[in-house]
């Protein structure tokens, strides 16, 4: 069975099961958790994967990952409940193919790890009522209400920064209710996030309320991820090229799941971790240094992180060694006049319609080899679908793009939020209020 350890090497003796760690995402000393052990594939398996489906892969590779963690079968059903829409791995060129990930419920990339992990809590704490706080710069939010509405023995608690978020992501995380609390920070997506710690931090809160977080923190919202990158890699037909991906990064729970698909044996050549302006990896990856920043706003809203928290599972997975790192991930960083030139031009020469985050991907590889080199796969994850930013997009395009119908069913509801300051003790009085515990 997979045990997890602190990352910083502390207290490498205190070791987490899989149960312990979803439901105590912050380890024994408050630091993030990683695998003890981050078990290989099968040379066998890696060399026939053509010849599995989206479910049969991810069972594979979880199950491998799991270490016997959850019975074959029962992780079968969880999988087949959970990961229940396609994901596409679209052409636009002979080298150029673009792996979109945005067909689950909310549309965007977040429902794996949100549906998966839903109904991982429900099956490890069936007999119990589990708190769900999780913070969210946008899509967070609407991935982990839509997975946990109406699950039973669950109530969630959604962080967001006023004002900070689009009109659809508000609707689509305050219109629920239910067993869903919307709380309305008068803050930024970094405070949300040190109010989350500070909540996980306080081990009489969490015993009391039962609480979990469903932010990328949970390892059970990166596990999924990493079985997609050997979807990917299944999907793609001339494998004796080199294969390049690049990853819109925000929080790094994204490129954090590849490091670990990479260290279960996937072949990828090069990682590119592309970001906007809020650039703490790429400074990280060309000096060593990583300083975190206060979060600035851009038009990839949910990648507006300035303190990105899942990067040093990452430099743990190799050994805080900065060459090492390097040699597997390139860092860039993107203005906003960047990403809108770059949504104008894949338009204009594919005829394919870009959201603002799956262009930063885009741009990655533009930067790290320009897409001239036919003997390379270049994939970029595509993290949200276009309509979830429909003015910007009309705008760039001068076009009138349809919104799909799981949107619009949101955007007529009223909005309940509880609005509170940037306190955690406010916070902690809107639990108190609210919970059924
Ligand atoms: C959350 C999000 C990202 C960033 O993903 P991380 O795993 O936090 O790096 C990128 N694009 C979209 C659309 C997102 O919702």
């Amino acid at each position: 069975m997979i045990k997890f350890v602190s990352i910083y090497k502390k207290n490498q003796d205190v070791k987490y099961s899989f149960k312990e760690a979803v439901l105590n995402p912050l380890g024994p000393d408050n630091e993030l958790l990683i695998p003890e052990i981050i078990h290989k594939i099968d040379h066998e398996f890696i060399s026939k994967i053509d010849k599995y489906n989206l479910q049969e892969i991810f069972l594979y590779i979880s199950n491998i990952f799991l270490d016997g963690s959850i019975p074959y079968y029962d992780l079968k059903k969880i999988i087949n409940n959970s990961i229940n829409f396609p994901l596409n791995l679209k052409k636009l060129d002979k080298n150029l193919f673009c792996f979109e990930l945005f067909h689950g419920p909310t549309l965007a990339f977040k429902d794996f790890g949100a549906r998966f992990l839903a109904k991982i809590i429900s099956y490890l704490n069936n007999d119990c009522i589990t708190t769900i706080v999780s913070a969210t710069s946008g899509d967070t939010g609407s991935a982990v209400a839509d997975g946990f509405y109406q699950l039973k023995n669950t109530q969630v608690f959604l962080l967001y920064p006023s004002n900070k978020i689009s009109f659809i992501q508000e609707k689509q995380l305050t219109t629920l209710n239910e067993n869903i609390h919307a709380i309305e920070v008068d803050g930024t997506f970094d405070d949300c996030q040190a109010m989350l710690k500070g909540i996980l931090k306080d081990k009489q809160l969490t015993n009391k309320y039962n609480i979990t977080t469903a932010n990328s923190i949970n390892i059970a919202r990166i596990l999924p991820q990493v079985c997609y990158y050997f979807y990917a890699y299944s999907l793609i037909k001339d494998k004796s090229k080199d294969i390049v991906i690049s990853i819109p990064s925000g929080n790094y729970g994204n490129l954090t799941a590849g490091i670990m698909a990479y260290k279960m044996g996937l072949p990828i050549k090069k990682f590119i971790a592309s970001s906007n302006i809020n650039d703490v990896v790429p400074i990280y990856l060309r000096t060593g240094n990583f300083i975190p920043k206060k979060s600035q706003l851009t038009i990839s809203n949910a990648m507006d992180v300035g303190n990105p928290s899942n990067f040093i599972r990452i430099i743990d997975l190799f050994n805080y060694n900065l060459d090492e790192i390097k040699k597997v991930i390139n860092g860039y960083s993107f203005t906003d006049l960047e990403t809108i030139k770059a949504i104008k031009f894949v338009y204009k020469k594919y005829k394919y319609i870009l959201d603002p985050h799956s262009s930063i991907g885009f741009l990655g590889l533009e930067k790290y080899n320009n897409i001239g080199n036919y003997n390379i796969n270049n994939i970029f994850f595509s993290t949200a679908h276009y309509s979830k930013f429909k003015d910007l997009i009309d705008n760039y395009l001068n076009i009138k793009i349809e919104i799909p119908e799981r949107l619009l069913k949101c955007i007529n509801k009223e909005k309940k939020s509880i609005k509170i300051d940037t306190n955690i003790a406010s916070f902690i009085n809107a639990i108190k209020k609210i919970s059924i515990i």
